[in-house]
């Protein structure tokens, strides 16, 4: 029962920001998506991690460490299972893409380019990107729960890049989930395409869609919103505001913190490239959880909607048609999914100030913080931030390169320029990596007039046989296509 810390403690419930819904179990919420009031699942309170016990944790591989942070939140799954799926997940293995002279075991390895400043390696996974971090564990999730269940899913999703193939990587060969991923025909890099239309396992469906990114995500929706087909066919989702990827990527701040810090509850401040506030909510997270946290710098590209938000307190969302295409690409987002469980807490858990700011926004409308008692407390959360843009990413580039002899990527730099802009002296600073630079190789041609290094596994991928369906955008084609191909 709400209130009683012993009990909650012991099993760990959700809540909906929206206030709505009944409270769940882990495993309830991890094949859902959005809470059926529309809110967004969060745990009943943050777990806490005493300095004591963060002590206790230092120097653990990364796999138990993951399985002391996961344990906290997942209490409806035996820790000996937990320990058998962690373990399967973290290994040196699937994270093996690090840079020459980087320990692979260490998952995510820091990388110190001056004293006080960080690279915390979070693409080393089998797509290159971040997401792998958090999607690795899902699939892994996802395939225990269902065979407990004897449950099928068939996951929907649209990409323009990053999370498509973080999600098919993850997903390909698990038992019980096939995957229907719509891209946009031809508007992919080659990299890209060869990335997710060369899987060859038999539970994988790249479906090119001859239109924009947009038209694909309408797509989506519009089989979500069919609730017969939705139900008959168990339709599910991957994107990022399933609580399992918040909840993965909390790990990686102690892993920062610990490999950062010599003890002493000394504080850190990580720089975070955002876009669906999905990475740095979960900063957001292990930071109330204890972690000594100063600050949280969340970098935007040209689309700066959060930046303005943590700069004045509005929140603006924009429209698909107004979002800019930059040389950050995955962070072109103008509607920042997990932002709500970010307000949640600012609002004091406050579920009806939370229906009443989103009603303004599923409207198509803002919401303005000033003249509420919540204005006063953004100072408290830790954040700050900043916009980067073209020049800048290129410039920190160039800066990465020449004054420390590394090459990052386009989101990366935005995270590192805008850190830099508010460094702090005696304050250790972690930008987090967010994704490899061979992924963002014109970018990085312009920046350093070479060409990004490929890691060896990826030598020659584009001369890979290639499996797609090209689909015209048509709600019904696409409906027809997944129940033949659907799984029972
Ligand atoms: C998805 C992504 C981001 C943005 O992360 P959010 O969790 O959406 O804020 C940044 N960089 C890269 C490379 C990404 O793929």
């Amino acid at each position: 029962m709400p209130g009683n810390a012993s009990l909650s403690a012991a099993a760990m419930r959700y809540l909906s920001t929206r206030g709505r819904a009944p409270a769940q179990s882990f495993s309830d919420i991890l094949l859902g998506g959005l809470a059926p009031d529309g809110g967004l699942y969060v745990p009943e309170a943050y777990p806490q991690v005493s300095r004591a016990e963060l002590e206790e944790w230092r120097g653990l591989p990364y796999p138990a460490l993951a399985l002391r942070v996961l344990g906290k939140f997942i209490t409806d799954i035996p820790a000996r299972d937990l320990k058998t799926l962690v373990d399967r997940t973290y290994t040196a293995q699937t994270y093996r893409h690090c840079r020459p002279g980087r320990d692979a075991a260490e998952i995510t390895p820091l990388t110190t380019l001056a004293p006080g400043l960080h690279l915390l390696e979070l693409s080393n996974g089998p797509t290159l990107a971040f997401k792998d971090m958090a999607m690795q564990l899902l699939g892994n999730l996802f395939e225990y729960v269902l065979g407990r269940r004897g449950e099928t899913l068939n996951i929907l999703g649209a990409t323009s890049g990053d999370t498509g193939s973080s999600a098919e990587y993850a997903l390909r060969g698990k038992r019980g989930v096939r995957v229907f991923m719509l891209s946009p025909h031809g508007r992919m890099s080659a990299f890209q395409r060869a990335q997710m239309y060369s899987l060859a396992d038999a539970n994988i469906f790249n479906i090119a869609i001859r239109a924009m990114f947009d038209d694909c995500q309408d797509l989506v929706k519009a089989v979500a919103n069919d609730a017969a087909f939705k139900a008959r066919y168990r339709i599910g989702a991957v994107n990022s505001i399933n609580w399992a990827r918040i909840a993965a990527q909390v790990v990686y701040y102690f892993k920062g913190w610990f490999a950062a810090t010599a003890g002493g509850g000394e504080e850190v401040a990580f720089a975070v490239p955002s876009g669906n506030f999905g990475n740095i909510c979960a900063g957001h997270i292990a930071r109330s959880m204890g972690l000594p946290i100063r600050r949280l710098i969340l970098a935007t590209n040209e689309n700066d909607v959060l930046d303005e938000f943590f700069r004045t307190g509005v929140y603006r969302p924009r429209s698909g048609a107004q979002t800019r295409v930059t040389s950050s690409p995955s962070m072109d987002i103008s509607r920042a999914s997990n932002f709500e469980r970010f307000v949640f807490d600012l609002a004091g858990r406050d579920a009806g100030t939370v229906r009443a700011l989103w009603e303004k926004i599923d409207a198509g409308g803002s919401f303005d913080l000033r003249a509420t008692p919540l204005a006063a407390r953004l100072p408290a959360t830790g954040f700050v931030s900043g916009v980067s843009t073209h020049a800048d990413r290129v410039r920190n580039i160039r800066l990465a390169w020449d004054k420390y002899g590394v090459m990052i990527d386009p989101h990366t730099a935005d995270g590192l320029g805008v850190g830099l802009r508010h460094r702090e002296a005696g304050i250790p600073l972690i930008v987090l990596e967010t994704a490899q630079p061979v992924k963002f190789a014109e970018t990085i041609c312009e920046a350093l007039g070479r060409e990004p290094p490929r890691p060896s596994a990826f030598e020659g991928i584009e001369e890979l046989p290639q499996r797609i369906e090209v689909m015209e955008p048509d709600v019904a084609a696409l409906e027809r296509f997944i129940a033949a191909h659907a799984g029972e």
